[in-house]
């Protein structure tokens, strides 16, 4: 049995990689400001005395009593409407002051740490699919800035922390990814458009919908994310995630519509800035190194997730 914190362990990803932990025999500790994470997600999990559940900002120092094995990074907000805007500055602290805190607690504990990187580092990619050492092209001032440059200086710091003091460090770089416990408010794509068709609302593709994302299914990323925790000691990524299967917006709310049915037209919004044009992660680093691929295709990954979110709705 390990003891394993989990930063963000109340949003959508945290609470799945909480539940794995806990089957596979682990003590866990959930750390969340419940910013974006919510209660809801980890209810099954509080009665169960190998989960404990802090209320914290890893902006703040943390300690903890017990002595920890590994700490996955997971704590900021990552739909674009969360972490641009208002919450601009607020995202970039937890990206960097979080990491080096959590940082700091895995150099105490002697801890292996995986942090929760990105697909955004490589902001509007010039190389397609891409690969993990195309260094990226992100624009440093713009309003996605905030999270990609937040999500890059986290990198760098744990690189830092691995060469100068031995800490062993682990980086994946998530794609897109959905399923059940996304929060129907979040602004995502995948939450908008299952929730706006459930219930009979146009539903809003910003630009042409041309542009295109891979859908990763949440369990194929949770099998990632704990094979990378557990991968050879020297091996510290970074590490591609997600599902190589692309595709367009538009087709996207095309199966969407096709699936549920219902009175929903497609209308078309304006496209945010630096909205990335193309996105599909290479992913043959994370077959070779970690005997890893998705096995959940987008038609039943979107079922079990159209399935979550009619209950969220109470439909
Ligand atoms: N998008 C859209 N309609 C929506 C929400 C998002 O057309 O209601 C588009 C968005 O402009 C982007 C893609 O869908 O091109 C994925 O957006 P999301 O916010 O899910 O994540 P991103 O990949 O941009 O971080």
């Amino acid at each position: 049995m390990k003891t394993i914190l989990v930063t963000g362990g109340s949003g959508f990803l945290g609470s799945h990689l909480c539940a794995r932990l806990l089957k596979d025999g682990n003590k866990v500790i959930c750390v969340d400001n419940n910013y974006t994470g919510r209660m809801c997600n980890i209810e099954d999990l509080l009665d169960n005395p190998n989960f404990k559940f802090i209320l914290h900002d890893i902006c703040n120092p943390l300690e903890v009593s017990e002595k920890l094995d590994q700490i996955y990074n997971l704590a900021c907000p990552a739909s674009p409407p969360a972490y641009q805007g208002k919450h601009s500055v607020e995202t970039t602290k937890t990206c960097v002051l979080g990491a080096l805190n959590m940082l700091e607690l895995a150099r105490r504990n002697n801890a292996v740490i995986l942090q929760s990187s990105t697909s955004e580092v490589y902001g509007e990619p010039l190389v397609h699919p891409q690969v993990e050492n195309y260094r990226g092209n992100v624009n440093p001032n713009g309003i996605r800035a905030c999270y990609d440059e937040g999500k890059r200086c986290a990198e760098s710091l744990f690189c830092d922390y691995y060469r100068h003091f031995g800490v062993e460090v682990k980086i994946i770089r998530i794609f897109n990814t959905y399923g059940p416990n996304m929060n129907p408010d979040d602004g995502r794509v995948v939450s908008n458009f299952v929730c706006q068709a459930l219930q009979g609302k146009d539903i809003t593709i910003y630009g042409s919908g041309d542009q295109t994302r891979s859908f990763c299914y949440v369990d194929d990323l949770i099998e990632a994310m704990v094979r990378m925790m557990n991968s050879e000691k020297g091996f510290i990524g970074p590490v591609n995630t997600g599902n190589p299967n692309e595709t367009s917006v538009k087709k996207f709310a095309e199966l969407v519509l096709q699936k549920i049915g219902g009175p929903s037209k497609i209308v078309h919004k304006e496209l945010p800035a630096d909205d990335p044009t193309v996105r599909q992660p290479d992913i043959s680093l994370a077959r070779q190194k970690l005997n890893w691929s998705p096995q959940v295709s987008l038609d039943e990954g979107l079922d079990k997730t159209i399935a979550y979110f009619k209950k969220q709705l109470k439909l």
